[in-house]
């Protein structure tokens, strides 16, 4: 049976490790981090995310879909905040069984690596970071990333297989290689002047939802908009969308006072229920959104990539 390869056991990687798994092929999947069971890790993305009716058929078929979904919150429309605090919800379907999923990110991403580690020919090695890859030979170069490896230089480790695939995310390393290694290939990437920063909203104090549960909110402000997504543990995790830079914009908040004034004018009706707003938006990072295009994406039947690694696309297209 031929033998694959794969960087990055992110959403793609984990997925189609266990695709192939099925299939019978010997998978080595190496993912730079460390296993998200034994480390806290979501990724330096969305906390969590809106699973619909592709991704859940891609679980289906694989027979993880009860399992994955089984934290799931349905989202079953979208309730608009407007800035007097008034409240409108616009329903996704008139059948309320079709609708969107709020979904943990590090649970469905361990679900899925679980999912292809049932298969004994799918072996995973986290704390391996991939530097490049010969295109030819279809080998992948990998060093130690754990933290115990520290800053020494670490020696590469090849990993040799009948094709690697490239599953490693938006800057993909696998990416970068046939960028230098196939003339003429083409890449593009363009950043909104838009980011983003994700903020909470705590449960209640009997672990209830503050808002309703079975939405997902919006605060639509023209240029911006902050969304909250529900969790399971009664929180919501809210993303607010803005500018970098401008009179107003994340540049603009120069202060604790700043930040307070904006939300009170904009989101008026979130702010008391934010009571770890300021901190959250002193310390949490703000990320920025790009898309990436690239041609061709495959190298014979030696390299090629998949999910974002490919083609990356901001979160505005229901990816689901
Ligand atoms: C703010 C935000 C919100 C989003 N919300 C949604 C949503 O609601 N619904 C939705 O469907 N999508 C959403 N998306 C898009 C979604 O997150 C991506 O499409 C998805 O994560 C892509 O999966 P992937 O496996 O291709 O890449 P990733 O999830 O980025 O995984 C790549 C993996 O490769 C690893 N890796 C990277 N480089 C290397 C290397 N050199 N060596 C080894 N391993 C490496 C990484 O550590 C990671 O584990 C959102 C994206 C953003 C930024």
């Amino acid at each position: 049976m031929a033998k694959f390869v794969l960087i990055g056991s992110g959403l793609a990687g984990g997925l189609l490790a266990a695709y192939l798994g099925r299939r019978g092929y010997d998978v080595d999947l190496y993912e730079r981090r460390a296993d998200p069971r034994e480390a806290n890790i979501v990724g330096g993305r969305s906390i969590n995310l809106a699973i619909s009716t592709r991704g859940i058929h891609a679980l289906e078929k694989l027979g993880i879909a009860d399992e994955a979904l089984q934290h799931a919150i349905p989202m079953r429309g979208r309730m608009i905040h407007d800035k007097s605090g008034d409240m409108h919800f616009a329903p996704y379907d008139v059948d309320p069984k079709k609708c969107i999923n709020s979904i943990g990110r590090a649970g469905l991403n361990t679900t899925v690596i679980e999912a292809a580690q049932r298969y004994p020919n799918v072996h995973v090695h986290f704390n391996h970071k991939c530097t490049d890859v010969d295109l030819e030979t279809a080998t992948a170069h990998l060093v130690d990333s754990s933290v115990e490896a520290g800053v020494s230089p670490a020696r590469a480790i090849p990993a040799q297989g009948d094709a690697v695939i490239g599953v490693d995310g938006a800057f993909s390393a696998v990416r970068q290689s046939m960028q230098m290694q196939i003339s003429g290939f083409e890449y593009d990437e363009s950043y909104l002047a838009h980011g983003y920063k994700e903020l909470t909203i705590p449960p209640g104090p009997d672990g209830s939802w503050l808002m309703e549960k079975n939405a997902l909110h919006i605060w639509p402000r023209k240029s911006f908009m902050m969304i909250a997504l529900p969790n399971p543990d009664g929180s919501f995790t809210c993303t607010l969308f803005w500018e970098f830079k401008g009179p107003r914009s994340f540049a603009a908040m120069k202060t604790d006072e700043d930040v307070r004034r904006f939300f009170e004018e904009e989101f008026p009706d979130a702010v008391p229920l934010m009571p770890t707003l300021l901190q959250d938006f002193r310390e949490n990072p703000t990320g920025s959104l790009v898309t990436i295009r690239c041609a061709p994406w495959f190298y014979r039947d030696k390299v090629c990539l998949l999910g974002d690694a490919a083609h990356a696309v901001v979160p505005f297209y229901g990816q689901g």
